[in-house]
């Protein structure tokens, strides 16, 4: 059989593929390795009343003791993807995919992807966003739109809409913090002072139902963020495939590792592994979609050229963690109700360094004390009194930087086909440090340079396999995402961005892919 269009991976760029192809009447045939989320039932209260009377120690510690484990690898920095029943997001990707001990990596093998963990914030590009990337955002308009009905997007017209786009069709946005609230009201106080400073604060976009929509329950504040996959307020790409599996509008097959493709009598094979039993299996298209993520889309094109030779440059946008202090907070009471995602985005649209730089302000009520206890220099009981007294105090922002070619990494496929991998983390310049710093304190939240740990990635990889406006590498692929030389093979990932923005880039991963499902459907496909 010879399947119309195969596309690999149900992330959220594999999702929004298929969601393009399936509305131009084409049923793609999904391959993933789709690693499923535990069955467990969220509970019907706030975590911290359900603690009081269960003990939590399998959502939290794991019968297996997952976090210890996770605490030793030091796997992640994520906390999210390290808790007990959210660790199928990154299992068995060592196995999987191979990488060298020194990259620092998260790879995704999970229905889903990584967005099964993701903090839904979804934001628009503008254009001064796309720099090198031969898309403008009103080519992009039309599939946000779209995607934006589909998810069930959160958000406000404010100061930040010339920052993250049109807001036709958002959810009203969601219930602030206190601390949020109070942040807020000191923006708009001291809004025009600030805002002649390049700083610009406003609701954040994400994926978060304030509203019931499609069968899902709006937001309900119980604090499970962190430790439940599924909840049905926060939407994940497997909502979109589950209901396009069930409409027969898409083919769904898990437990299938794409290795590479050759040609054979005009169509395209795909050489894959059934994880189940190790078989060697393959699959005939015409049309081959890689939406595998960034690293391992590139390894699938680099594999199937057996190129083990050239090293393909590997961007992300650091990210810096700015913890708040809100010194009237101190030794109150835990806000148990609220919401530990973005709560507010904060803009730095600076002139010296000319750099547009995205805050993102998150609770920190959800993540488990334990978190914060080791970045504490006390006695093991000072440190636990400290956290108390402090925790409902704080807040923390995650400072987003845009790609820079100074801090690119590489990727390189070895002939044992391990992944090499170096990518370093990026460097900050302390006058920006300062900046947000006094911005800040401006609001009545402390915080200081001298807190800020050195960047970290922020997970938002692309760069290897630019799209660009004419190909002449067989590295480049065209704006509809075709790699140079490979009729028919196309890329839909953040392989093809050539610079990732001081954003979250998901919303724009999947406004592309569905952007670039459509065009090779009406074109190629004569699709009316
Ligand atoms: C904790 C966390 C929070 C995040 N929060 C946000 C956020 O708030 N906003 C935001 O914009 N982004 C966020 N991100 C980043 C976001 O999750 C990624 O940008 C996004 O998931 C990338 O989508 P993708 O579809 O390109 O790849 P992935 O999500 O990595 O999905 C890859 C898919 O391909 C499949 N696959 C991989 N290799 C193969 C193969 N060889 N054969 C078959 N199948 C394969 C996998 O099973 C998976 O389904 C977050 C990430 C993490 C880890």
């Amino acid at each position: 059989m010879i399947h119309e269009v195969i596309i690999v991976g149900s992330g959220p760029s594999g999702v929004a593929s298929a969601l393009g192809f399936a509305e131009n009447g084409i049923v793609p045939f999904v391959l993933d390795v789709g690693h499923e989320a535990p069955d467990v039932t969220p509970p019907d209260m706030n975590f911290y009343d359900y603690r009081k009377i269960n003990d939590a120690f399998e959502i939290m510690i794991g019968k297996d003791y997952e976090v210890i484990n996770h605490l030793i690898d030091k796997k992640t920095s994520s906390p999210k993807v390290s808790s007990p029943y959210m660790q199928f997001v990154t299992r068995d990707a060592e196995r999987i995919s191979p990488v060298n001990e020194s990259a620092s990596v998260l790879q995704s093998f999970a229905k889903g992807g990584l967005a099964s963990a993701w903090g839904s914030a979804l934001y628009r590009c503008v254009d001064e966003d796309l720099i090198d990337i031969p898309v403008k955002a009103s080519e992009l308009s039309p599939y946000y739109d779209r995607l934006t009905r589909e998810i069930g997007i959160s958000g406000d017209d404010d100061d930040l809409t010339p920052f993250f786009g049109p807001t036709d069709g958002l959810l009203k946005p969601i219930k602030l913090s206190r601390k949020s609230s109070k942040l807020f009201s000191a923006y708009q106080k001291h809004k025009n002072k600030l805002n002649s400073e390049g700083v610009f604060i406003g609701r954040s976009r994400l994926g978060l139902l304030t509203e019931n929509h499609d069968d899902r329950s709006a937001c309900d504040y119980h604090s499970l963020e962190m430790w439940y996959p599924g909840l049905p307020y926060i939407y994940t790409p497997e909502y979109t495939l589950k209901k396009l599996i069930k409409d027969n509008k898409v083919e769904y097959k898990s437990s299938i590792v794409v290795k590479n493709w050759s040609r054979e009598n005009g169509c395209i094979v795909v050489h894959a592994q059934d994880i189940r039993d190790d078989s060697a299996v393959e699959f005939r298209c015409n049309k081959l979609v890689l939406a595998a993520g960034t690293i391992n889309s590139t390894k699938i094109v680099l594999n199937s050229k057996k190129d083990f030779e050239t090293t393909l440059p590997l961007k992300d946008n650091s990210l810096v963690q700015f913890p708040l202090i809100f010194p009237s907070f101190i030794g109150s009471k835990l806000e148990k109700d609220a919401l530990s995602l973005t709560n507010l985005n904060v803009i730095f649209d600076l002139t010296e360094p000319d750099m547009r730089l995205q805050g993102s302000l998150i609770e920190l009520s959800s993540p488990a004390r334990s978190v914060f206890y080791e970045k504490l220099p006390l006695a093991a009981r000072d440190n636990l009194a400290f956290i108390r007294l402090f925790l409902p105090a704080l807040a923390v922002l995650f400072l987003y930087l845009p790609s820079r070619k100074e801090n690119e990494g590489r990727l390189k496929l070895g002939d044992d086909n391990k992944l090499e991998i170096s990518n370093p983390h990026g460097k900050i310049d302390n006058s920006i440090l300062k900046k947000v710093a006094g911005a800040f304190v401006k609001m009545g939240a402390l915080t200081h340079p001298l807190f800020v740990e050195p960047p970290e990635h922020a997970i938002h990889y692309g760069g290897t396999l630019p799209m660009v406006t004419v190909p002449d590498s067989e590295y480049h692929c065209s704006t509809e995402g075709e790699l140079y030389g490979e009729p028919g093979v196309h890329v839909v990932d953040g392989s093809i961005l050539s610079f990732i923005p001081a954003k979250n880039l998901s919303f724009t991963l999947m406004a592309n892919a569905m952007r670039i499902a459509d065009v090779i459907s009406k074109k190629d496909m004569k699709i009316e």
